[in-house]
């Protein structure tokens, strides 16, 4: 098989296989059943989406995934929500860390300075439950989900196909 010459990529946390559970009985609690759900294996919090990248850039990625400054922190996800817009369904934390915009702002900042186009947008954490969703009356979760993050991923996207779409490249270790 021809080697790639480009990879859709974007950094994100991954979820462990029981916060991941958790996380797709919380999709069915908002009611993802009523869309396209994620596929329990894709499900995930993005941190920098990074769209096509060359594969002779990689090492670049790496380097700056390699200078981030990272304590393991806690997310407590309780609350669930839907937007308009996108008709996406999704998760997130009411209280949230300075780590992860901590994470976030460092990942940018080094990606800005190997010349890759900054995200313009606020940074709004969320895991996507699913996708089509006509409408959702925003909730909390019955069941809160405790997700200990120790680590951050560089995450390969495949378009079209069958889910799952995702591939972790790389995990980067929380210095404890
Ligand atoms: P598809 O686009 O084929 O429907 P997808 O949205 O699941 O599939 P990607 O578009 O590769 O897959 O997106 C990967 C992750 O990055 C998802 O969490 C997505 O929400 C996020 N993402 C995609 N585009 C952007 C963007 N422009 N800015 C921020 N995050 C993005
Ligand atoms: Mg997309």
């Amino acid at each position: 098989l021809p080697e790639p010459t480009q990879q859709r990529l974007f950094f994100a946390l991954w979820p462990d296989a029981s916060v991941r559970q958790a996380l797709q009985a919380a999709g069915r609690q908002a009611g993802a059943g009523s869309g396209r759900p994620v596929h329990p294996d894709d499900l995930h919090m993005t941190l920098v989406f990074l769209g096509q990248v060359a594969t002779e850039r990689l090492p670049d990625v790496q380097t700056v995934a390699d200078g981030i400054v990272m304590r393991p922190f806690d997310l407590a996800i309780d609350r669930f929500g839907w937007w308009k817009r996108s008709r996406i369904l999704w998760c997130a934390p009411s209280r949230v860390p300075e780590a992860l915009p901590g994470l976030f702002d460092q990942l940018q900042a080094g990606l800005a300075d190997c010349g890759f186009a900054p995200e313009r947008r606020p940074y709004r954490p969320h895991v996507t439950l699913a996708r089509k969703v006509t409408q959702v009356v925003p909730g909390t979760l019955d069941r809160p989900i405790a997700w200990p993050v120790d680590s951050f991923a560089l995450i390969a996207s495949r378009t079209g196909g069958e889910p799952p779409r995702y591939r972790v490249l790389k995990k980067w270790p929380a210095d404890s």
